[in-house]
């Protein structure tokens, strides 16, 4: 693969990341602003990673609207409570635009065959195509794997897209479509085969229910079952693969399984890995029941490195205050060190 060339000897990571996403909250809810603040007040203080911090760009409604109903977009306004765990905030379609505007931008930098990782709230995988919850609004995971697979197309695009060097993936027909992002340098450039690698403690329904026997996409989950949300515990349809694991399992059995899971997606031959890395699978996680280990992470981060394929992450859960220190031995991993 043409990517791999740069992609495998470059040890950087660009973090996508804006600390206005830390700009919601409600007392006492686990999903919170210190998720990101403390991630990135430790990533910036440290020298042995090689980072750079970029801010996510917008996203237009028509990339959205390949995973979702259009009535998500009004709900998002709608100033009820999405259910019990997932609050209506005010401005929180701003803040979950923002979330999977930086989805498809960590899409355009794994194109161009750079690390990548977006450290952005709220997280997505719970998010169905017409229903937010589970802390999840927008499902920024799904959206940019169908931008990655739209713009695979055996036949011509429309002649409206091919024209400019940076074309814009989808209508304008809204009139507040903004400018593409300017981290989107590698639009175009297909994908045929894309896997979803999930590895959030919790079951990713929402990834699931919008991939779900779609040509092309592979979604593998490894998770706690039985958990929230009480899915994931079988396979289902053609291309999506669960890998349920019993609370407090042992740590090794885990591990096993998520290396079970990686080989059945390496498998797969895809040429793009799309990571919902979620770090609540960790020993004193307070909402699940995990064992894994700071180096565990990092050895998921080696070993999506190690595939040889375009890959990028998204954060997910993780909600121990070790968070920070957690996301670090991955993105150790990833650069290989
Ligand atoms: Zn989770």
């Amino acid at each position: 693969m043409s990517l791999c060339g740069r992609f495998c000897f470059n040890f950087h990571v660009r973090i996508i990341t804006d600390e206005r996403c830390a700009g919601y909250s409600r007392a006492g809810h686990p999903e919170r602003p210190a998720r990101i603040t403390d991630t990135l007040a430790r990533l910036k203080n440290q020298a042995e990673l090689s980072l750079t911090f970029d801010e996510p760009g917008r996203i237009t409604d028509a990339q959205i609207l390949r995973a979702h109903a259009p009535e998500m977009l009004a709900r998002l306004h709608t100033p009820h409570d999405f259910d019990a765990d997932t609050p209506f905030y005010e401005d929180i379609s701003t803040f979950a635009r923002a979330s999977a505007a930086a989805a498809i931008d960590a899409l355009n930098i794994a194109r161009n065959g750079e690390n990548v990782f977006s450290l952005m709230r709220p997280p997505g995988h719970h998010a169905t195509r017409d229903q937010s919850m589970g802390f999840c609004y927008l499902n920024n995971i799904a959206i940019a794997v169908l931008a990655a697979a739209a713009d695979f197309s055996p036949s011509p695009p429309p002649t409206e897209e091919r024209a400019g060097e940076r074309r814009q993936i989808v209508s304008s027909s809204n009139p507040l479509t903004p400018t593409l992002s300017p981290l989107g340098r590698g639009e175009g450039v297909g994908f045929k085969r894309v896997a979803v690698f999930d590895f959030d403690v919790h079951h990713g329904n929402g990834t699931e229910a919008i991939l779900l026997n779609q040509p092309g996409l592979e979604f593998f989950s490894v998770h706690q079952h039985p958990a929230y949300p009480g899915t994931g515990a079988a396979n289902r349809g053609r291309n999506c693969f669960n890998y349920p694991v019993a609370p407090s399992a042992p740590r090794e059995t885990y591990r096993a399984t998520l290396a079970r899971a990686l080989a059945d997606l390496k498998n797969f031959s895809p040429d793009l890995v799309a990571v919902s890395a979620g770090f609540d699978a960790y020993v004193r996680d307070p909402l699940a029941d995990g064992t894994l280990l700071a180096e565990d992470f990092y050895w998921l981060g080696q070993s999506l490195r190690a595939l040889n394929v375009p890959f990028f992450s998204l954060l997910e859960g993780g909600y121990s205050r070790d968070l920070p220190e957690l996301i670090f031995a991955y993105l150790k991993g990833v650069e290989g060190k």
